[in-house]
């Protein structure tokens, strides 16, 4: 297979701003096994989290959001995960999303919602770096 566009490396640092936790409709899908790991960190069942925290949406679950403000229901003061350490898998793999890597100018305009992808300070992150981010569980 040939080497993907961005081979050398991608630039991006977490700040903390929240941003992808908010701002528009969408959906944090989350598995069973997820949804142990966090009932178990919430101190709580899995079925009482499943019943608290995840809408169905055609057979899958996915985490709750505000209704107005797009909010992921564990987001707090606008910029806090409340179970960071217990996040489900796609917010521990983003901004390495098959979508956004598909090409620069997808991984450009990411950047738009996401002020760590390019941001002035952020280190450079290898190719093989991003490969272990996309599959394992950190
Ligand atoms: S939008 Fe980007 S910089 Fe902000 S919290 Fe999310 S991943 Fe971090
Ligand atoms: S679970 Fe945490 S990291 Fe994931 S969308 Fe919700 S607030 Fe953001």
């Amino acid at each position: 297979m040939p080497d993907p566009w961005y081979k050398d490396g991608l630039r991006f640092k977490c700040t903390g701003c929240g941003k992808c936790c908010t701002g528009s409709p969408g959906y944090v899908w989350v598995n069973e096994e997820e949804i142990h790991e966090m009932a178990e960190f919430l101190k709580i069942s899995p079925e009482q989290f499943v019943q608290k925290y995840t809408r169905k949406v055609a057979n899958r679950l996915a985490l709750l959001e505000h209704a107005r403000t797009y909010d992921c229901v564990f987001l707090k003061e606008g910029k806090i995960c409340t179970l960071y350490t217990a996040r489900p898998t796609q917010c521990r793999t983003y901004p390495w999303w098959p979508e956004n890597l598909e090409s620069k100018k997808a991984w450009e305009e990411e950047s738009k919602r996401c002020e760590g992808i390019n941001h002035e300070e952020a280190p450079l992150i290898s190719l093989g770096e991003i490969k272990g981010t996309q599959n394992a569980k950190q």
